[in-house]
């Protein structure tokens, strides 16, 4: 039997054209050509105003809290579950990221943390949607209102995930995605940065012009230090293929779950929540095993490796990493890592090759 891997790319025909026609004609004067539409195909998707495209979301989001002003001796609240790459760009700025505790159920950060942690130094609130997970928007925009401080979204695992009407990432003061091979939609490495706001907007596209402005009519004269997170005109020629493939996409990431959590239902865990009002992307399918229950996940994860399948730990607290201060009262956090587990979820995975996982899982329950 073939390797079970948790995530790989949705390639097709159509990827393929674009990206051939990029690298056989997109030079010269069209070399930005499939970067200019695959930002104005996702705005659409997205329904925002404005998009940049990025190298990265790493990228993405250290341009956009530069453009917000964050800067040394400055503070940054995030959840303590959490991937580094939501938390790297707040150092490189000589920011402090403070590190809060995460809902039982949605695991994701907790407004009330986010509230009492916020003190005159804070600059941003970055709401992660985790797995795909939504976090409590209205009472982070609350708090945030309330406090005059801007609430960003790493929508970067959270395409298809759709809060009240509005989709992840459009929300918030701006918004980061992730193009990397494992997300839901890929162009291999690549970033989106999306805003509504005009002028964040044109800050960030001077910062990712290497600091020229757009107005600026001299050649070659940055006016200010800026960045260089841009994409290739090829990667976004994939990405182009992916937007108009991106309901498809989503659809098949739920069908997944949905099969999941069919064949899971006797077993003693929560997976990915979806609340009334709003869509789960389910980029990855999580099953988290309830407190009471001991288990081993390090056993579960070799025994899907012996049957050659791709099982994933679910995020350490951030606050672990030797790079920072243990922050154990996130008493959440601490106690969910260990209880939870990512499963394979690539697009193409057979009902068959799901089956075969839900019967191992089951039967390491059984086991005991
Ligand atoms: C994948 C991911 C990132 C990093 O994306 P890159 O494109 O690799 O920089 C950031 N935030 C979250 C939540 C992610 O899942």
């Amino acid at each position: 039997m073939a390797k079970i891997h948790y995530t790989k790319p949705s390639i097709t025909e159509l990827e393929i054209s674009y990206a051939t026609d990029a690298v056989t004609h997109g030079w010269g004067d069209r070399c930005y050509e499939y970067i200019g539409r695959f930002e104005n195909a996702f705005k659409q998707h997205l329904g925002v105003s404005y998009a940049i495209a990025t190298s990265s979301c790493t990228g993405a989001m250290h341009m956009g809290l530069a453009a917000l002003g964050v800067a040394a001796g400055d503070e940054v609240i995030l959840a303590d579950i959490n991937w580094i790459a939501s938390a790297a760009p707040i150092t490189y700025l000589g920011a402090t990221p403070v590190f809060v505790d995460v809902l039982a159920n949605s695991w994701c950060i907790d407004p009330q943390q986010v509230e009492a942690a916020i003190t005159p130094q804070t600059k941003a609130i970055i709401a992660v949607h985790l797995y795909g997970n939504l976090c409590a928007m209205d009472q982070l925009l609350a708090i945030g209102k309330k406090n005059h401080i801007p609430v960003i979204e790493d929508a970067a695992e959270a395409i298809g995930s759709i809060w009240h009407g509005q989709r992840a990432g459009s929300i918030g003061a701006f918004g980061t995605f992730s193009f990397h091979g494992t997300k839901t939609m890929t162009t291999g490495e690549g970033g989106m940065f999306v805003t509504n706001d005009q002028e964040l907007y044109e800050k960030v596209l001077t910062l990712s012009n290497h600091g020229r402005a757009k107005g600026q009519t001299k050649q070659f004269w940055p006016d200010a230090i800026g960045f260089k997170y841009k994409i290739s005109n090829v990667q976004a020629a994939i990405g182009c293929a992916q937007v108009e493939r991106i309901e498809e996409l989503i659809a098949g990431k739920r069908r997944i779950f949905e099969f999941y959590r069919e064949k899971l239902q006797q077993l003693p865990i929560t997976m990915n929540p979806e609340p009334l009002g709003t869509q789960n992307g389910y980029w990855m399918p999580t099953m988290m095993v309830e407190p009471s229950v001991v288990f081993d996940r390090e056993a579960l994860l070799r025994t899907l490796k012996e049957n050659d399948i791709d099982g994933r730990v679910f995020f350490w607290p951030l606050s672990m990493l030797p790079m920072f201060t243990e922050k154990s009262a996130n008493t959440v956090s601490y106690s969910l890592y260990s209880q939870g587990v990512n499963l394979p979820s690539f697009h193409e995975i057979e009902y068959t090759q799901l089956a075969t996982i839900a019967d191992i899982i089951i039967g390491f329950f059984e086991k005991g």
